[in-house]
């Protein structure tokens, strides 16, 4: 679908339209040609919604109660309901939110760096599951059982913003359950409505979508999205990418990295290259030599990222003095290198550690298992 296309305006399963769903070219002409409202109107229910907060259509600021009830007759204003928060000792909130056909998915709010809990990162979701079967990730474990829609991707960052009013939620990243760039349409369609300036307004340099490395995905994304790009590279080899992350069979390192280094990136960009590191499997001395070989040259950041457990892993954490050493060694050959603290992981908040852990009661009989969706077409997974 073009993105500013309005001949079919995405609907909820009652035939309402997803009004979060819609850029702001996209919600204006279609408020003005469907409900006949005025320009000015049309402006005042875009920013009800994402600059307001609004979480009614009656709670819309400055309408008439005319217009109000027409939009609620035929638009959705809501997109998600709050199922539950569960808060870490050091801040960081996982919220559970529940879509219209009962799924739960959720969100982490992590606090600043330093202690600062005025200003926030959050990290969302943009699948119910995953499809791409990475072996250290616990959403993984799930499968995918569908995309969710541009309205419930931008649904999270206005539920957290609305619950959490004293913090200041400056930057999202698009690292939750789900391959973003899997889901593409809705991820560009949620980058936009994001980072529009009438809007939620978050700079575009402060959203990262993050992708286990889909290459066309990754080069329309690039083309489309105002916001920036990661990659988790996560292996050396194609052996050990192959083990641990089955796209690699599709799309190989050596094909990521030529790809990358092909983007068109605007003036001062780098890609985020992320980088779990697994003990004993990725964290060697040889390893930083071959990354180093890898991405040089190449206008890049890299994350590490050390492991974090979830019940029934097969991995473990390298110990803290071996990913200094990582990190130091990458430095020694001037790469930009960094190391993502680990939070929230007591509540199953950290990286990696999202999704529902399978528990006794998924054995009991007659229990309804969630709808699960075909794997889209163009994915030939292993
Ligand atoms: S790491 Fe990301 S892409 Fe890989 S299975 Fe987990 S959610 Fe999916």
């Amino acid at each position: 679908m073009d993105l500013e296309d309005l001949d079919s305006p995405p609907l909820d399963g009652a035939g309402k339209v997803w009004l979060k769903a819609m850029t702001r070219p996209q919600l204006l002409a279609w408020a003005q040609t469907t409900l006949g409202a005025r320009p000015m109107q049309a402006e005042k229910i875009w920013a009800g919604l994402h600059r307001h907060l609004a979480a009614t259509a009656m709670a819309l600021p400055g309408l008439d109660a005319d217009l109000r009830t027409r939009l609620d007759a035929s638009a959705r204003i809501d997109a998600l309901a709050l199922n539950d928060v569960h808060t870490a000792s050091d801040g960081t909130r996982k919220l559970a939110l529940r879509t219209d056909d009962g799924a739960v998915i959720e969100a982490v709010l992590i606090p600043g760096v330093f202690g600062d809990q005025a200003r926030a990162t959050l990290c969302i979701s943009s699948q119910v599951g995953c499809a791409m079967g990475c072996r250290f990730c616990l959403t993984a474990k799930m499968g995918l059982l569908r995309h969710l829609s541009a309205a419930e991707i931008v649904e999270q960052v206005i539920l957290a913003r609305r619950l959490f009013p004293e913090t200041w939620i400056s930057n999202v990243v698009f690292m939750g359950m789900g391959e973003p760039l899997h889901n593409l349409d809705a991820v560009i369609a949620a980058t936009r409505i994001l980072c529009d300036d009438h809007g939620i307004g978050l700079s575009a340099r402060r959203v990262t979508v993050s992708t286990s490395g889909l290459i066309p995905a990754i080069q329309r994304y690039v083309a489309e999205s105002p916001a920036r790009l990661a990659v988790s590279i996560n292996a050396t080899t194609d052996e050990i990418r192959d083990q641990i992350m089955p796209v690699n069979r599709k799309y190989p390192l050596g094909a990521l990295i030529a790809a990358l280094r092909a983007l068109p990136l605007r003036r001062n960009d780098r890609v985020t290259l992320e980088y779990v590191l697994l003990a004993d499997l990725n964290d060697t001395p040889a390893d930083v030599e071959r990354l180093a070989a890898l991405v040089a040259g190449l206008p890049c950041k890299l994350n590490l990222i050390p492991f974090n457990p979830h019940p029934g892993s097969e991995f473990r954490r390298p110990a803290p003095e071996r990913v200094l050493a990582f990190k130091a060694a990458l430095q020694a050959h001037h790469l930009n290198t960094s190391i993502r603290a680990t939070r929230g992981d007591e509540r199953m908040a950290a990286c990696g550690q999202l999704g529902r852990v399978p528990g006794p009661e998924d054995a009991r009989p007659g229990r309804p298992s969630p709808p699960r969706s075909r794997r889209p077409p163009g994915l030939v997974l292993v």
